[in-house]
């Protein structure tokens, strides 16, 4: 195989350098190319020249290139010269590229001959193309970079729109915010602070390149101070390229060490609420326009962010709102009925086996006579009252509830029955202790039905149970804690049956008076009438009201069974007029129907529909209706006293202890208990008592009447001592109106006895 001609070989692997071209930048290509052509040549010099320029040369020391020489030699394809220190040489020159560069190649010596001539064009040429590719490499490179650049802003910016789409924490965002404004700008500090947005977003600020505990000294800085508070309150991009200069001017300290900063603003809802700044610790350093378009659209990122959690942050607040509204009491801000049983739900289902859950279902004692004495305001704040105290009372653990009205509950987790008991105590202790709202002190107590969890029972059952015990403990008493068992269920369930048929029996007019005289010891005439209420039951027959009563009166059916009565009495006592012009007639008032105002209304037209006076008719009372010792009760007592009603104070001594209400209100006549009249003429205590009460009576202008009174030591007792009116056994039971008519109308007296 020939060989390759020497100029094609020379030429070969001059071209191998640019097949490095990639790996080169415009310098070193030239540098290596003059090299090679030097060495295919043999040449002693070569240089590159663009127009009067000598950019490369070899052969000659940097400062001492012979411009001039050059520059005539790359006038002319041949030449010989004269060159200084080389002496004679031959000179050939060749057009590099287009754009005006020259390769001049000196060698003492051998002429070039043809050969060598095309190599040095062939040469310029490879290098012009090769330099063309470089720069337009270069260029395509740094358009390379300028795009990286730009993407990696877009980038970031994309990524923070992002965080704020995905709704992340106000914090995240800004925190990415400094980051990204860190590297985009290459800063070396960067802060955010947002102000002024409610609570939450308030204390938002972020901090870039500064170590933590900075964070809390930049929160510290006002933000309309120093070179960037300029930011905050004239609402532009401020920029400085010679802070420590810029913030002494504005008597601020300047942060040490920082030599260029530039702020901007945050906007939310058209008001400033923050700035952005970036600082760099860097000499000389000066934030071009293009960086400040980035914090600008950095600024505006932060300004889309708060105004997002600014609206999600309402948004949240309505809805949370709302769905507080919907699981919470709105009076005592307690769980209501329904997120107490998702709660205890959520225990059943969460506890180990084993491990206990007690429920506490607590009823304020006589709460409807509270709010209806003392108006709903004051029932109102009652409640309150009891909610706070119940709270301080249970454990951290333990879950308050408020069920309806003046229920209230208690989740209590991981105790048994009987440490809940001992929780209820505390929790009745606490209600006990006195209170005073609007200036009126009174006092609370509560009854407390306690609970505990059972296999397979269901958190409407267990809570079912805690109401059965409470149920239990308002029966026997009041102010007192029960524990569930059993049997109290079928109670319940009876107690519902009776309430049922009290309803059914009011209907169909079962509940009637009968009368009990009272009758004058001096005359031994029938003094006045009581009507005491029984309830002709379709099978169980005539009932007392101890059968009754007490569940009328929890339920509030006792004010229509008080009406009938009241009504029937007002009936008959208008029929016996003929047969005892004077006779009286006193009935009995529930607390309940007392506190109702309209009793006034009720007992005038019942009188007027008789045709009664109102000195026919007394109401007795008991000492706890008028222990309110109110307005209220004071404008009740006396409207019905302005119809001529009068009243007498039933069961007196056993109730309540303070006697102001003898002399406050409208009283006519005390009833002696029969507690004390028992022991009559055989205990010295009860007589001591009784000569009391007669004694009070006498001093108050009140009539005395003894109740219960069996016997005739009894009777000769009360008439030694003074009391005339007396009610009882030894006279006559309460008879029906039918058999007292026959009584009144045989005229019977205290001698010949009754029945
Ligand atoms: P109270 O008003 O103190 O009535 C006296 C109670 O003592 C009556 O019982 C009466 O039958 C009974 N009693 C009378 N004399 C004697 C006696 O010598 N010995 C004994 N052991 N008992 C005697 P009752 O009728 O069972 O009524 C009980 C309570 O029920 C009444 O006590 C009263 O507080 C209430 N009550 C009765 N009727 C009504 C009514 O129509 N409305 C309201 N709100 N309460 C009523
Ligand atoms: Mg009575
Ligand atoms: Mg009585």
């Amino acid at each position: 195989m020939p060989s390759a001609p020497w100029s094609t070989v020379q030429l070969a692997e001059f071209l191998e350098v640019f097949e490095l071209l990639e790996m080169l930048d415009g310098v070193n290509m030239t540098r290596i190319a003059v090299d090679r052509v030097a060495a295919a040549l043999d040449a002693e010099v070569v240089a590159l020249l663009i127009d009067e320029t000598v950019v490369r040369c070899l052969g000659f020391p940097a400062d001492a290139v012979p411009v001039k020489l050059l520059r005539n030699a790359a006038e002319v394809r041949f030449s010989i010269l004269q060159v200084p220190g080389i002496g004679e040489v031959h000179s050939v020159s060749a057009a590099v590229s287009t754009a005006g560069c020259t390769m001049v190649v000196l060698r003492a010596g051998n002429p070039f001959d043809k050969e060598e001539e095309t190599l040095v064009r062939s040469m310029a040429r490879a290098l012009g193309l090769a330099m063309t590719a470089t720069d337009r490499l270069t260029e395509s490179r740094m358009l390379a970079e300028r795009l990286a650049e730009r993407q990696y802003l877009s980038d970031r910016l994309a990524q923070i729109q992002k965080s704020i789409s995905h709704r992340a924490p106000l914090q995240e965002v800004m925190d990415s915010i400094t980051q990204g404004a860190a590297e985009l700008l290459s800063a070396d500090v960067v802060g955010l602070r947002v102000v002024g947005l409610g609570e939450g977003a308030d204390a938002i600020a972020s901090l870039a390149g500064y170590p933590g505990e900075g964070l809390a000294h930049f929160r510290s800085i006002p933000l309309d101070q120093g070179f960037s508070g300029r930011a905050f309150t004239e609402g532009v991009l401020v920029s400085t390229m010679d802070f420590p200069a810029d913030a002494a001017a504005l008597g601020s300290a300047p942060e040490a060490f920082i030599e260029a900063v530039m702020a901007a603003p945050v906007h939310h809802d058209g008001h400033i609420v923050g700035v952005i700044n970036v600082a760099s610790r860097e000499v000389g350093r000066i934030f071009t326009p293009p960086e400040e378009e980035i914090l600008l659209r950095l600024a505006d990122h932060a300004s889309l962010a708060v105004t997002d959690a600014a609206a999600i942050h309402a948004l949240r607040d309505s809805l949370e709102g709302e769905r507080f509204k919907a699981s919470h009491d709105a009076l005592t801000a307690l769980p209501n009925r329904t997120t107490v049983l998702e709660m205890i739900e959520y225990e059943l289902d969460h506890t180990a086996r084993g491990v206990p859950l007690s429920v506490l279902y607590i009823d304020v004692d006589r709460f409807k006579l509270l709010n209806d004495m003392y108006g709903h305001s004051f029932g109102d704040r009652v409640l309150i009252e009891v909610a706070s105290r119940l709270r301080s009372a249970v454990r951290e653990e333990d879950l308050v509830g408020r069920l309806a009205g003046d229920e209230f509950v208690v989740v209590a987790p991981g105790i048994s029955a009987e440490d809940a008991e001992a929780l209820a105590q505390r929790v009745t202790y606490q209600m006990t202790q006195p209170l005073v709202i609007d200036g009126r002190g009174t006092q609370l107590s509560v009854s407390v039905g306690v609970a505990e969890s059972a296999a397979g029972l269901s958190s409407e059952e267990l809570l079912g149970n805690a109401d059965v015990a409470m149920y239990r403990a308002k029966t026997s008493g009041r102010d007192c804690v029960v524990c569930y068992d059993v049997q109290m269920r079928d109670e319940m369930f009876k107690r519902a049956d009776l309430e049922q048929e009290i309803s059914l029996g009011l209907k169909a007019g079962e509940f009637v008076p009968f009368f009990q005289p009272s009758m004058n010891l001096e005359t031994g005439k029938v003094h006045s009438l009581e009507a005491l209420v029984r309830w002709n039951h379709p099978t169980r027959g005539l009932l007392a009201p101890d059968a009754f009563l007490e569940l009328a009166e929890e339920t509030g059916l006792i004010v229509e069974i008080d009406k009938s009565v009241l009504d029937e009495s007002c009936r008959q006592l208008a029929g016996w007029t003929r047969l005892n012009p004077d006779l009286t007639i006193s009935v009995n008032l529930s607390v309940r129907h007392f506190a109702h105002p309209e009793i006034v209304d009720f007992v005038a037209e019942t009188l007027a529909k008789y045709r009664l006076h109102g000195s026919r008719l007394w109401l007795e009372i008991t000492e706890s209706m008028v222990m309110a010792n109110d307005a209220m009760t004071l404008e009740i007592l006396r409207s019905l006293r302005s119809l001529g009603v009068r009243f007498m104070v039933d069961d007196f001594g056993t109730g309540y202890s303070s006697l102001v209400y003898l002399k406050r209100y409208p009283i006519g006549a005390l009833k002696i208990d029969r507690e004390f009249v028992d022991g009559l003429g055989s205990d010295l205590e009860d007589e001591a008592i009784v000569t009391a009460i007669i004694r009070l009576a006498d001093a108050l202008g009140h009539e005395v009447i003894a109740e219960g009174v069996e016997t005739a030591a009894q009777q000769e007792w009360l008439v030694q001592s003074g009391c005339i009116y007396a009610q009882g056994f030894l006279f006559s039971k309460a008879v029906s109106a039918d058999a007292l008519e026959v009584l009144l109308s045989t005229a019977v007296t205290v001698e010949n006895g009754f029945l």
